[in-house]
C-alpha cells in the first residue's frame, strides 16, 4: 500500500512539473511570437520635476498585448525573458520605440528604460545602444537607464565596465527600487550614478510612523549629500507629495502625478509643458 501511494505521489510532482515546463515552454514561443508579430507595446509613466514644477522626463514600461489572455504586465514575462536569452531583443524594442517616440513627439522630453541586471553583464549592450541612438537621431542625453541595486552587487566589474562607456555617451543612470537590495550608498559611489529613486514601499510607508518619515527624510538628504538626484516612486497621495516637497524631494513619480499612458495621450497631456 505504502509502495502505490508513494508511487501515486512520484505521478503526481510529476505530471506538475511537466506542466510547469510545459507552459513555461509555450509562453516562451509565445514571447518570441509577441515580439515578432509587434504584440508588444511601451506606456510612459510622467516623472514631475518639482523645482521645474513640470513633467520633464518619463519612464517607458513595457507591455505585452496577449491576443488571447490580454493585457500582461511586465512582472510576468520579463524574468521568463531573462532566462530564455529573449531580454535582449526585448530591451533593443523597448529603448527603439522609446527613443523613436520621444525623438519624434518631444523637443525635450527624457526618457527612462529599465534595463536587466543580467544584461549588464554583456558588454554588446553599448554597441547596441549607440546603434539605436544613430538610428532613431535621439540625443543621447535624453535617454537614461534605469538599473536595480542587484544588477551590480552580482556583476559588478562588468557592469562598471558598462556603465562607464554608456556614461560617456552622455547617458545618464538611476538606481531603481533604491532600498530594496543590498546596496549602500558607499558602494553605490563607486559606479557613475546620477540619480535614485526610492522604492514605493518607503513612500508607503510613511503615514504610518514618525520613524518611517524620519528614514525617508534622511535618505533623502544623504542622497543629496552624494549629489544624486532623488525621485520618489509609488506616490498616490496629496500629503505624501507635500511631505515630500518639505523633504525637497527633486523629482515625483506616481499614480497621484500620472498613470502610465500611450504616446499619443501623452503627447496631448504634456506637450505644452515642454514648450512652455
Ligand atoms: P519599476 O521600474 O520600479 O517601475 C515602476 C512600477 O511601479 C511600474 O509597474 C509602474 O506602473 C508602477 N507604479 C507607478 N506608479 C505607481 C504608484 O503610484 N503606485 C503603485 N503601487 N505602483 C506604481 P510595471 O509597469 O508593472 O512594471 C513593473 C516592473 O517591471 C518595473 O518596475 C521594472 O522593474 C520592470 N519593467 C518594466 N518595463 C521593463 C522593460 O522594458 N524592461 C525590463 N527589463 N524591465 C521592465
Ligand atoms: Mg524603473
Ligand atoms: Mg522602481
Ligand atoms: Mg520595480
Amino acid at each position: 500500500k505504502a509502495k502505490n501511494n508513494g508511487g501515486n505521489k512520484y505521478e503526481f510532482y510529476h505530471t506538475e512539473l511537466t506542466d510547469k515546463i510545459v507552459q513555461r515552454r509555450e509562453m516562451e514561443s509565445e514571447l518570441r511570437e509577441a515580439i515578432r508579430s509587434g504584440q508588444l507595446a511601451v506606456v510612459y509613466q510622467p516623472r514631475l520635476n518639482m523645482k521645474l514644477a513640470k513633467v520633464t522626463a518619463v519612464e517607458a514600461l513595457v507591455r505585452w498585448n496577449h491576443p488571447v489572455r490580454g493585457l500582461v504586465m511586465p512582472d510576468q514575462f520579463i524574468s521568463l525573458a531573462e532566462e530564455t536569452g529573449l531580454i535582449k531583443e526585448i530591451t533593443d524594442w523597448v529603448i527603439e520605440r522609446a527613443c523613436f517616440d520621444m525623438q519624434s513627439c518631444f523637443d525635450q522630453m527624457k526618457v527612462s528604460v529599465n534595463i536587466s541586471a543580467l544584461e549588464f553583464s554583456d558588454r554588446g549592450l553599448t554597441e547596441r545602444i549607440t546603434r539605436i541612438l544613430e538610428k532613431t537621431g535621439f540625443a543621447s542625453h535624453r535617454l537614461e537607464i534605469e538599473i536595480t541595486e542587484n544588477a551590480l552587487v552580482k556583476n559588478p566589474d562588468d557592469a562598471l565596465k558598462t556603465m562607464r562607456e554608456l556614461h560617456k555617451l552622455g547617458i545618464n543612470f538611476h538606481v531603481d527600487d533604491f532600498g530594496t537590495g543590498y546596496a549602500s550608498f558607499g558602494y553605490l559611489s563607486n559606479f557613475p550614478f546620477n540619480g535614485l529613486k526610492l522604492d514605493k514601499s518607503f513612500i508607503l510607508a510613511m503615514h504610518e510612523s514618525d520613524n518611517a518619515l524620519k528614514i525617508v527624510e534622511n535618505l533623502i538628504s544623504l542622497g543629496k549629500a552624494y549629489s544624486l538626484v532623488i525621485t520618489a516612486e509609488g506616490v498616490e497621495t496629496l500629503q505624501q507629495k507635500e511631505q515630500l516637497q518639505k523633504f525637497n524631494c527633486d523629482v515625483l513619480q506616481g499614480y497621484l502625478i500620472g498613470q502610465p499612458i500611450q504616446i499619443t495621450q501623452l503627447t496631448e497631456t504634456y506637450q505644452e509643458h515642454v514648450l512652455a
